[in-house]
């Protein structure tokens, strides 16, 4: 970028208005015309930038629109056979990958439930690999790239921030990266629920079964970015077997210096509390995490959970809105120390936001300094933020080097 804010460089700007162009059409198909208002470029030069991309596939045009006066015009839309992106999640319960093309559309789903801690690795790797080979091959279509969610905390052991992306997507570090997020070293780091993943870097196996570039990034910080277009700034809670949260701060995802920021499960709420799988005391995660909450409701899984609080059942309720109080005393030294006036419950919370929502922002009310406290809304990503937030991540990477797209294998 110049002084000015402007790319250097004929091939540089080119990117630019292409990246322009194809962030304007995310939001729905557009005219040339339309184009050129919305991007602030020529006629022309919206000309010259989507031919190529008409011609690779990448765009199609919509049927002639009838006018008054003049030439009809045809909008332009992204290609139904177009390409798209990966996301892959490794839960401790299941696999699951999502296709999402360049409009954002979830396009294909798939979700294959098992126990991943008794798997070694290089299983759970291979099996997502699989998973992953097989939406793709259903699809039929250019793949640019996957994005891999984990359960655990990512870097490069003994230096900082490296590079999680393998196959060379040319995106190594920078802060400008997908939606401020920065790449952490693609070594999982620690993965407290998952533990035999610590050590390995899933990027290169599964940049290696797919043949595409391959990112990786903490599940809690991908389901942020999941809901990146929710408020400029927002803590995303990612309730599953752990508590994970993600922090966005002026629309950017916030990774900490070391990609490890938005531990929200080990915020120590009680100083001699019980021990946490972290080595601490008294974290959050031990009062609201799924397994105090069941255990606390004496139910063995959330559905349960959820049916219970669907009947009004009071031990249920009562558990519910304890796990939510206390999630409120972590939540409001976050709100204070941050000043983020939105709060995103997701993954567990989320199915339980009517009864959780509620104790939670009352705990706010009480303990935010800010006269207006937080607001409370539960994500309707239906469980899948982490792997939509995962193919996100390729998607922001694509609309940065958009000459790419017409070159997707
Ligand atoms: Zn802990």
């Amino acid at each position: 970028m110049t002084a000015a804010g402007l790319p250097a460089g004929p091939g540089a700007l080119r990117r630019h208005n292409l990246g322009l162009v194809l962030g304007a059409l995310r939001g729905g198909p557009l005219s040339r015309a339309e184009l050129a208002a919305r991007t602030g470029l020529t006629r022309a030069t919206v000309a010259t930038l989507v031919e190529p991309l008409l011609d690779g596939g990448v765009l199609a045009e919509e049927l002639a629109v009838p006018r008054g006066v003049g030439r009809p015009s045809r909008p332009l839309r992204f290609h139904e056979r177009g390409p798209v992106a990966l996301g892959v999640a490794i839960d401790v319960d299941a696999l699951t990958v999502a296709g999402v093309d360049l409009g954002g559309r979830v396009v294909a789903l798939e979700r294959v439930e098992g126990d991943n801690r008794q798997l070694p690795a290089a299983a759970i790797l291979a099996r997502a690999g699989e998973l992953a080979a097989q939406v793709r091959a259903a699809l039929g279509r250019p793949v640019l790239g996957a994005g891999v969610a984990v359960p655990g905390l990512l870097g490069e052991p003994g230096s900082g921030a490296g590079s999680g992306t393998a196959a060379g997507s040319g995106t190594a570090g920078g802060i400008g990266a997908a939606g401020g997020i920065r790449r952490g070293g693609g070594v999982v780091l620690r993965a407290p629920n998952l533990p035999l993943l610590t050590g390995t870097r899933p990027g290169p196996v599964l940049a290696a079964a797919l043949g595409v570039p391959v990112s990786v990034e903490n599940e809690a910080t991908l389901g942020a970015l999941a809901h990146l277009g929710l408020a400029p700034d927002f803590v995303y809670l990612s309730a599953g077997i752990g508590l994970g949260g993600g922090v966005v701060i002026g629309g950017r995802v916030f990774r900490g210096a070391r990609g490890l920021a938005g531990e929200l499960g080990h915020v120590v709420i009680e100083r001699d509390g019980p021990r946490c799988g972290c080595g601490g005391r008294g974290c959050v995660e031990q009062y609201a995490g799924r397994g105090a909450l069941l255990r606390d409701a004496g139910l063995p899984d959330v559905d349960a959970l959820r049916h219970a609080l669907d009947l009004g059942e009071r031990r249920a309720t009562a558990a519910v809105r304890r796990a939510g109080s206390a999630l409120g005393v972590a939540v409001a030294s976050v709100v204070n120390l941050l000043d983020v006036p939105t709060i995103v419950l997701g993954g567990d919370y989320a199915e339980l936001a009517d009864v959780l929502g509620p104790a939670l922002a009352g705990e706010l009310r009480n303990r935010s300094l800010h006269p207006d406290p937080p607001r409370v809304i539960a994500s309707d990503a239906d469980g899948s933020a982490a792997v939509r937030g995962a193919a996100r991540l390729v998607l922001e990477d694509a609309l940065r080097a958009p000459d790419r797209l017409t070159a997707a294998p």
